[in-house]
């Protein structure tokens, strides 16, 4: 489990300069961001937070990511 603390404080890096960025956690694997849709893999507990990443799942449907993420 990722603590809550953590994805409070947690925004998407693509976004977060000029909007909110707020992430929204599905099925405890994944971050999705609100504004522009980018997914952030949750890794063995850790939010993997680089655009690249976020990049590679964007079109990728919430209910077509695979749980747990692949590893990096
Ligand atoms: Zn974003």
């Amino acid at each position: 489990m990722v603590s809550k603390d953590l994805l409070e404080i947690l925004r998407c890096p693509a976004c977060v300069r000029e909007k909110t960025g707020l992430l929204t956690l599905t099925r405890e694997s994944w971050l999705i961001c609100q504004d522009c849709g980018r997914k952030y893999p949750i890794v063995e507990d850790i939010p993997v937070m680089l655009i690249d990443e976020g990049d590679k799942w964007a079109n990728t449907a919430a209910e077509s990511l695979p749980v747990p993420p692949p590893a990096r």
